[in-house]
Parts: C-alpha cells; structure tokens; sequence
C-alpha cells in the first residue's frame, strides 16, 4: 500500500494531536499513524496540570506572571543543563497554546500552590480529558486520516545520498505500507516501557515502575538515531517518587499501581523500620533517590481522615478517595493497627507520629518540612481516625529526555546539522528540563512543542 500525505505525524499523545491539528487547520493534508491500537499515550494516563504563565487565569486571580519569568525559571529548574534555545522555544509558544487549547474547548482551573509566596502556574485539566477534546477534533477533520496498530520499521530519505526525509515504511495489521511525506512529526512520547533503553541510559532505576503509555517504548527515539539523531538530557532521567508497590492491596485483590501523592496534603512518609527519613516537602523527583536508599525500596505514606478529606473531588495523584475505594489503602481505626496491616514496626510508627506531632506544636521539623495546617486549625497534625497507609516506590513515568531540535523543532544531527523534513515534538524532545523539572512542564510541553512543530512543517 502506498499512501501520500503532506504531513505524518508519528503518535496520539497531546503532541501528537497537537501537531496533527494545526498543520490540517493550515491545509495540510495529514496522516497520524499510531502504534498501539488506542490513542492518547502517557497523555492519557497523566495527572492532568499544565504549566503556563502569563494566562488570563492568573490575571483573574490577581497574580501577575510573565513568559520571562518562566523563562527563568525553567533554566533554573534545568540547573545549568538545559537548552537555552529549546526553552525558548517553549517559552515563546506556550501562551498561544494555552489559548489554543482553550479554544479546543479545554477547560482549565488554576491550581492554588501549598506554598505561599510560590506563583501559581499549573493550570489543571480532568486526567484525559486534552486527550479527548483534541481527538474529537482530529475524528471530525476532513484533512486527517488516522492509522492504528503501525509498526513504522524506517525512516526513508530521497535516494542519491540525500539528507532530506522523504517517508517511512511501515507495517499495519500483516500489510506493508510505504509512506511518501514532506514532513514527518515524531511524537512518540518517552521510553518508560522500555527496559532495556531504561537500562542503557539509567541503570539505576531500570526496576522502577513503568507507568508512561503501554507503547512509549522508544520507537521515535530509534527511527531519529537511525539518522544520526543528536541526543540530550539522557544522563539525566530520574524516577519519580510516589507509585503506589506493584503486587500490594489493602484487599487482597488486584490493584493497578498508580501514582498518588497525600503526601502533598499533609501524609508523613516513613521507611519499613517506621521511621522519617526525609523533609515530605521535597520534589517527588529527588524523593525519588532517598526512596531508592531505603530498605527494599519502599516507603509508607500514612495520614489521617483530615487529609483523605482534602483530597475530595480531586483526581488522577489526589484522588484519594478513589484509592480507598479501589482498595489501595490500608484503612484503621487507630496506627497500631494501620502498622500491622502495612507490616511496620507498631511502636515506631506510633513514637515517629507522635514525636511528629510534637514538632508541630514547637514550630519546627527534624527534617525541616514546613508544617501546613491547609486552612484548618491543628490541621498539620496527624491525629484524627480513622487512619490510612499504602506503601509505595519510585515509578518511571515521564523520561525527560531525547532528541535535540532546532528553534523549527527539526531534529538535529550529532553534527548539529538540521535533518531537514524530520521534526519532533512533546517527551521525546530533549533539552527542555536539564537536570530538574518544574512540575506541569511535561503536559505543557506536549501541546506547546506539538502546536509549534504544527506551525513549522506548514510554514
Ligand atoms: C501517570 C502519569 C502522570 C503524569 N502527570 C503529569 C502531570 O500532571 N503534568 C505533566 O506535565 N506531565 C505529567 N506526566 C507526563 C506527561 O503525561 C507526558 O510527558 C506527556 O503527556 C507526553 O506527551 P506526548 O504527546 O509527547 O507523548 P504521549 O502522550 O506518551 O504519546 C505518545 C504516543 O506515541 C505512540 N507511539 C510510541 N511509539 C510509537 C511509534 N514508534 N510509532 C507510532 N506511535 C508511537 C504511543 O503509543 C503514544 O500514543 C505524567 C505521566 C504519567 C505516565
């Protein structure tokens, strides 16, 4: 089979969408080809907060913020290792794409900060629901045609020693399909379900659990190193702190893992001996190392009724109470026996809370976290049944690294030589984060750098 198509677009993830979309409301004549047989990728499973400064949702709450102080920001979350150039980019597009998304019909509310002092930047979305919105839109439109369950094998470029990228062949459902394109967009998400990639670039953490889309397992990355694909940000990956431990359930029955983090809410953290071992306060990706230190790699997040109330009506990691529910959470009346159910020394659990407690009422931590009573007096302190437990470790779930781009999000050569008709977009761009994250910056990115590939293949 041989299809034409002014654009491929390689992936269904936010980027994936994003890109498609654009450049068909430019005119292009677009072709997606998806791996697996749904949409939507780690896009679909994430949490739901986009990152944006500047919007209309800050200024109606009366925050003032800028895409320069973003800017800032952002090289100051990549400590030295990110790319100038590549968050220039992002910084560049990302409020026209907020405001692109609204215009998709997604629905934002700005996400209060634990912290006062801290600008409120995530603009939060229902888990899924970018996913849906753009792929309402993408159904509907005459340009698009969608293909599922594609194996895309290799990139092609024009015969005769050309640089340029001309196609891809592929194989879908038994029949090859050969692919001749102006531009192909890889937006093929991360490589958490890849172990062996994981491996190669982070030995470290190849056990963490992988929670990316069933099939970000590196495809993208490969077909781009095929090419000589410059990589960054590799050394980079980190894990996340925060899934809940594979095999484990309050019930017995079978759970899925999945991030969940009342440990944002106020939830003290100990090891197996029911002890702290870090400030709860810190950034789930470097909780994920001290995570790592502890004896089999767990850790307990424990907290009372007050906290699984904070976390009602709130979705995807602060959906408490659907954790309950599915069985996920030790549940009992008293932390003696919550220490039982999660098989942790009863007496140390019970000396940590209380010695925890302690702290609160002297205005100071062991560990330095800064006490938050979220509104209620006394609130900080973990004292009110019934009381609740889960263990947890560390999950791969974005990979925050890849292929280096140039400012039209072509894909660059080791050479730093543009791969003409090759561009990239969302998690599989790599210079954007360097050694730090800002939390909301992924998704953000996913649509920013999507939307801009779209622009740049149809310009
Ligand atoms: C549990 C979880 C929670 C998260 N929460 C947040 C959050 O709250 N905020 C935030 O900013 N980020 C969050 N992230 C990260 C964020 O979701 C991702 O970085 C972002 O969605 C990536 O978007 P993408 O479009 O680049 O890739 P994806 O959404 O992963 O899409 C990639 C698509 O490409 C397909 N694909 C893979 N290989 C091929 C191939 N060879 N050919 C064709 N198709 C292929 C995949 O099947 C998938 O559909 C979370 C991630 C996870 C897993």
């Amino acid at each position: 089979m041989l299809i034409h198509a002014d654009v491929v677009v390689l992936g269904t993830g936010v980027a994936g969408h994003a890109a498609a979309l654009v450049a068909a409301d430019r005119g292009a004549d677009v072709l997606v080809l998806e791996r697996g047989p749904t949409v939507g990728g780690s896009s679909r499973k994430a949490g739901g907060g986009f990152l944006f400064a500047g919007t209309d949702h800050q200024a109606r709450a009366g925050f003032t913020d800028t895409p320069d102080a973003l800017r800032e920001d952002l090289l100051a979350a990549g400590r030295g290792d990110a790319d100038p150039a590549t968050v220039d980019t992002f910084v560049a597009h990302q409020l026209a794409t907020y405001r692109w998304l609204g215009e998709q019909g997604v629905d934002f509310t700005l996400l209060p900060t634990p912290r006062a002092g801290v600008l409120p930047r995530i603009h939060d979305t229902v888990p899924g629901a970018v996913v849906e919105k753009l792929h309402e839109r993408l159904t509907e439109h005459p340009s698009v045609r969608l293909i599922t369950e594609v194996d895309v094998q290799r990139l092609v470029r024009r015969p005769g020693g050309e640089r340029r990228v001309t196609g891809l062949e592929a194989e879908t459902k038994g029949r090859l399909v050969s692919v001749v394109a102006r531009s192909i967009v890889l937006a093929t998400g991360g490589f958490s379900q890849s172990r062996d990639l994981v491996r190669t670039f982070a030995p470290d953490i190849a056990d963490a659990v992988p929670l990316g889309g069933p099939h970000n397992d590196g495809g993208g990355l490969r077909l781009a190193c095929s090419l000589g694909a410059r990589l960054r940000d590799m050394g980079n990956l980190r894990a996340t702190f925060g899934a809940s431990l594979p095999g484990w359930s309050a019930s017995g029955e079978r759970v899925a893992p999945r991030l969940l983090y009342p440990v944002t809410r106020g939830a003290v953290l100990v090891n197996r001996r029911g002890e702290r071992f870090v400030s709860e306060d810190l950034h789930y990706k470097l909780m994920s190392s001290l995570c790592a230190a502890q004896p089999g790699a767990v850790a307990f997040q424990v907290f009372d009724v007050k906290v699984m109330r904070r976390g009602a009506e709130l979705a995807g990691p602060l959906d408490f109470a659907g954790a309950r529910r599915d069985g996920a959470l030790a549940e009992e009346p008293d932390l003696t026996r919550l220490a039982e159910r999660i098989d942790v020394p009863a007496d140390a659990l019970v000396r940590t809370i209380g010695h925890y407690n302690d702290a609160i009422e002297a205005g100071r931590d062991l560990f330095g976290r800064a006490h938050q009573d979220f509104g209620e007096p006394g609130g900080a302190r973990v004292e009110e049944s019934p009381f609740f437990a889960f263990p947890c470790t560390n999950a791969l779930t974005t990979t925050f690294c890849g292929v280096a781009v140039d400012r039209e999000l072509r894909v660059v050569d080791v050479f730093d030589e543009a791969i003409e008709g090759l561009h990239a977009a969302g998690e599989l761009v790599g210079g954007l984060h360097g050694s730090g994250y800002l939390s909301g910056s992924a998704l953000s990115a996913a649509a920013t750098l999507g939307r801009a590939a779209g622009l740049s293949v149809t310009a």
